[in-house]
């Protein structure tokens, strides 16, 4: 509204009336839809006249709550949790089994949900990383030290053994796939790898396996570990890929992996991811192809996925259970998971004297070191420390600063 400088002190009554009738006309509204959604909250024949007057006079208001009401029944609809009956989960398995066999190029996507039963907590789950640090909960570090791959991971390795499984992308940063053997040429870990820090100074990029989480100190745009080349000296960084950063690191995150494996896939298995993040990497899906050329989508999963309509079969199950039903119908033995085959204890580079004391998170023991007196792995935890960040926590939480702490050493 433009004010004539003549008349400015009656434009201003003017436009104070119209806020006031403006304000007023809300409250009116809310009145109404105060009224018609208590009326509708009870059952036609329990409403008074005064009510069912109300419905058929506020039509619109009547219609809007219950669009309402849709949006949130179908928000609600899509966190629950839902299992197939064991004969239903049976047929699809045998659906899943026939299409493994048949793919000429099957490709594997995981997250959080194949990890969850190596007591590794999911994001959104009841009991995920986010929801307890939204309720101010501190998260054991026992769960991590103690979480080897699952009978999932295992599956897939076995798979790609047999090369039935041509390629695995996991949003997974726990490295329970390297554990399980599947080689990296096989992996793309699009949001780095726990176990993995790096120096970025070196030409090619140098890497150092640990066998100890190397992100208690990083954050989100906070990625040194405080740690050293051993080469040029720089300082080490994670290789985590936190929400809202982009990863540009050949290793482990692998992009080129993936993308030329979703070129060439047939079809795509998606296990235990919410579908969320990975939805929004354009490239993983072939959407540049009509619709009939893309691949085939299989998903695994308990709750709804953005991917849901687009798939040939969505199974409602826990992965391990989902896999070990496949290999069965495939006729494939599922291998033990045994510290002693897995790959990161020869991958490691072990840390220099000076170094022992640069973190304190809990060691990956070797078998034969685990039986003998000669155990000689730094630290012993109290298993109630609580994780304050790495490679989950701090990225999390937008609002927290990280604290950070300069090494003594
Ligand atoms: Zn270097």
């Amino acid at each position: 509204m433009e004010e004539d400088p003549e008349t400015g002190n009656s434009s201003r009554a003017e436009r104070k009336a119209l806020e006031k009738a403006k304000i007023l006309q809300r409250e009116r509204e809310r009145m109404v839809f105060r009224l018609v959604g208590r009326a509708l909250k009870k059952p036609e024949s329990e409403r008074s006249e005064e009510e069912a007057a109300a419905l058929l006079l506020h039509r619109e208001a009547v219609e809007e709550l219950c669009r309402r009401q849709i949006r949130r029944n179908v928000l609600k609809r899509k966190q629950e949790e839902v299992f197939d009956d064991a004969n239903e989960l049976k047929g699809k398995v045998k659906q899943l089994a026939a299409a493994v066999k048949q793919a000429n190029h099957l490709v594997v996507y995981t997250g959080a949900g194949i990890s969850t039963a190596a007591s590794i907590p999911d994001y959104r789950g009841p009991n995920g990383v986010w929801t307890q640090l939204q309720k101010g909960q501190a998260i054991s570090s026992s769960d991590l030290s103690k979480a080897e791959p699952t009978v999932t991971h295992m599956c897939i390795r076995e798979l790609h053994k047999e090369k039935l499984v041509k390629h695995v992308v996991s949003q997974n940063c726990d490295g329970l796939h390297l554990r399980s053997g599947l080689p990296r040429s096989a992996l793309s870990e699009l949001h780095g790898n726990m176990f993995i820090e790096v120096c970025t100074a070196c030409s090619p990029v140098r890497e150092f396996v640990r066998l100890f989480d190397v992100t208690e100190r990083t954050s989100l745009h906070r990625h040194g570990t405080g740690r050293r080349c051993s080469q040029c000296g720089s300082e080490l960084r994670d290789t985590i890929v936190h929400f809202g950063e982009r990863g540009t690191l050949e290793q482990p995150l692998n992009w080129k992996g993936a993308a030329e494996a979703a070129t060439e896939a047939d079809v795509i298995l998606c296990l235990g991811s919410s579908l969320k993040v990975l939805k929004k990497y354009p490239c993983l899906w072939s959407m540049n192809r009509p619709a009939n050329k893309r691949p085939k989508l299989y998903i695994v999963n308990l709750q709804w996925t953005p991917k849901d309509d687009l798939a040939v079969l969505k199974i409602h199950g826990k992965c391990d259970n989902v896999m070990s039903l496949l290999m069965e119908e495939l006729n494939v033995q599922i291998p033990k998971y045994s510290r002693a085959e897995d790959p990161i204890f020869n991958l490691a580079t072990p840390l220099g004297p000076e170094e022992i004391q640069s973190h304190t998170r809990e060691v990956l023991v070797a078998p034969d070191e685990q039986a003998g007196p000669t155990a000689k792995n730094e630290q012993p935890l109290e298993e109630t420390t609580s994780l304050q960040g790495g490679w989950f926590g701090r990225g999390y939480s937008k609002g927290r600063r990280a604290r950070k702490k300069k090494l003594h050493n």
